[in-house]
């Protein structure tokens, strides 16, 4: 089955609408498809629509901000009520503090030498709430400071360079649990990611376990063929049902487009498997 159950629209840091997005998995090959934008389900009904339109299988998703270890880690829910109370409540708890930190990145730009950066990334947001690190990148490319979003995370938005602000964000419990409560199911995105030491991801798998964590993203574009295997290990030896998704932001910026991905390896669970009573279809 080709499931992509991670990617973003402009409702968080990708670039096109959730309907045009629906329009792309859907001439892709989806099969069944998620919007999981970051910290935000404001998209989700119209995600749900649009794929409802094109007769797309549909789950709800988002991609919640997660400090762990002193690391940002991000942990994709799925099939969720998305009018779930205390959900929306936690995730605007999440996204609160994001203007802070934008115009602390830009205070750091401006030392840089980059001035104008909060008013300059404001102009490539839809959603004011969900002001992200993608924008400051888009901006610093739009302005030639950079040739792409890569070299901008490189040399300005990331731990030690001027653009980044350390930042709080959920704990791991908070947000399995807003999940889990919702009716839904929590995974850890893209862990190769983090590069964690062995005992860090070991502390990440076993607590994310204990507050009722039930997948891994196993094959993603965040993932190396290599990482991939690595984690298809992971999945099994922690029992963790396996998720496939793209992570695509954007047709100029994302390596790996909607529905591109290569199949999860044989030997794992899908995660849709347990989700098949959540997929909303027409009818
Ligand atoms: P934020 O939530 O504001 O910290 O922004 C995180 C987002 O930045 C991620 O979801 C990615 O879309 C993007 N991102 C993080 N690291 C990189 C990178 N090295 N290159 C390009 N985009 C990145
Ligand atoms: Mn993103
Ligand atoms: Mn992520
Ligand atoms: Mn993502």
């Amino acid at each position: 089955m080709n499931a992509d159950l991670h990617c973003h629209s402009n409702v968080s840091d990708g670039t096109l609408q959730p309907e045009a997005l629906a329009a792309r998995a859907k001439a892709n090959g989806v099969e069944l498809w998620a919007l999981t934008d970051h910290d935000e389900v404001g998209g989700q009904e119209r995600a749900r629509q649009a794929a409802f339109e094109l007769d797309l299988p549909y789950l709800t998703g988002c991609e919640i901000s997660v400090t762990f270890a002193d690391t940002t880690v991000h942990i994709v829910g799925l099939g969720f009520d998305a009018g779930n109370a205390a959900l929306i409540a936690g995730l605007a708890a999440t996204r609160d503090g994001r203007k802070q930190r934008a115009l602390e990145m830009a205070q750091g730009l401006a030392q840089a030498g980059i001035p104008g950066a909060f008013e300059g990334a404001l102009g490539f947001v839809s959603n004011p709430d969900l002001m992200s690190r993608t924008h400051f990148a888009r901006f610093l490319v739009a302005t030639g400071v950079c040739h792409d979003t890569q070299e901008v995370f490189r040399k300005y938005l990331i731990q030690g360079k001027p653009g980044y602000v350390p930042h709080r964000w959920a704990s791991l419990r908070d947000a399995v649990t807003w999940i889990a409560q919702a009716g839904g199911v929590a995974v850890i995105a893209h862990p190769a990611r983090y590069k964690f030491s062995s005992n860090e991801e070991y502390a990440l798998f076993t607590e994310f376990i204990a507050h009722g964590g039930q997948g891994v993203e196993v094959v993603t574009g965040s993932h190396s063929a290599a990482d991939a295997e690595r984690y298809a290990d992971a999945a099994l030896e922690f029992k963790l049902l396996a998720s496939r998704g793209s992570d695509f932001h954007s047709p100029e910026e994302s390596r790996m487009d909607l529905g591109g991905l290569p199949p999860l390896p044989a030997r794992l669970t899908p995660i849709w498997e347990t989700l098949l009573d959540r997929v909303q279809r027409p009818g």
